[in-house]
């Protein structure tokens, strides 16, 4: 399945599930933008995916983390990492605009925003997945400066290999956590999950 095609189905299957949840986010968005004097994405297909995605992040772990990254075992860097994190205002003053794109400097236009999303999503989708025989390897990713955190997380590798090959598929992760967080993937995705240590990874069956 194509790229593009993948991500069209993934968005109207987020639609579904969070669609109500989106106008929610809208307003702080808004609210935060303004007091901020930031401007806010004008590109409604990522905009409207980035308030998808923030929904689907305090569905999975309970609280609004950047949509971007995977919370980690560390409670200090999961608390920096809540919308808007506070890694914002440097990536903004540094580069013109926030890590996920959500958020730019005020005078950024519609033009600014789509390099912006064309550089996120070749970190997202750019490099291939280490997808090997129905077993995805997620570990040993480009790991973020600022937050020292993978790009791309597991969950987001996780997500992109069922749109390309389905399930069963076998995913191994570096720690606990990360297998914890694809057993709650699984609950709400209706899938059935299997989690097992192995040597020095975790093993997590999806089917
Ligand atoms: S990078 Fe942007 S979208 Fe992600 S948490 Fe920070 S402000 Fe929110």
């Amino acid at each position: 399945m194509s790229d593009m095609w993948q991500m069209a189905k993934a968005f109207y299957a987020d639609w579904r599930r969070y669609g109500k949840d989106a106008k929610k986010h809208e307003v702080w968005i808004r609210k935060h933008a303004r007091n901020r004097g930031w401007s806010v994405n004008p590109r409604w297909m990522i905009y409207t995916n980035l308030k998808l995605w923030i929904a689907d992040s305090e569905a999975m772990y309970g609280r609004r983390y950047c949509p971007c990254y995977e919370p980690s075992d560390d409670a200090e860097l999961n608390r920096r990492l809540i919308c808007p994190c506070q890694f914002a205002q440097e990536e903004i003053d540094t580069t013109g605009w926030c890590h996920c794109t959500l958020f730019g400097r005020g005078d950024l236009t519609a033009a600014d925003y789509k390099r912006a999303e064309d550089q996120l999503m070749a970190e997202y989708r750019g490099t291939p997945l280490n997808l090997t025989g129905g077993v995805l390897d997620t570990r040993d990713q480009h790991m973020d400066v600022l937050r020292g955190l993978p790009v791309p997380d597991a969950i987001h590798q996780v997500k992109r290999a069922i749109g390309a090959v389905g399930l069963p598929l076998v995913v191994i992760v570096a720690t606990r956590t990360e297998a914890l967080h694809l057993e709650r993937l699984a609950e709400l995705r209706s899938m059935r999950s299997e989690v097992a240590e192995v040597e020095d990874a975790w093993r997590v069956t999806l089917s």
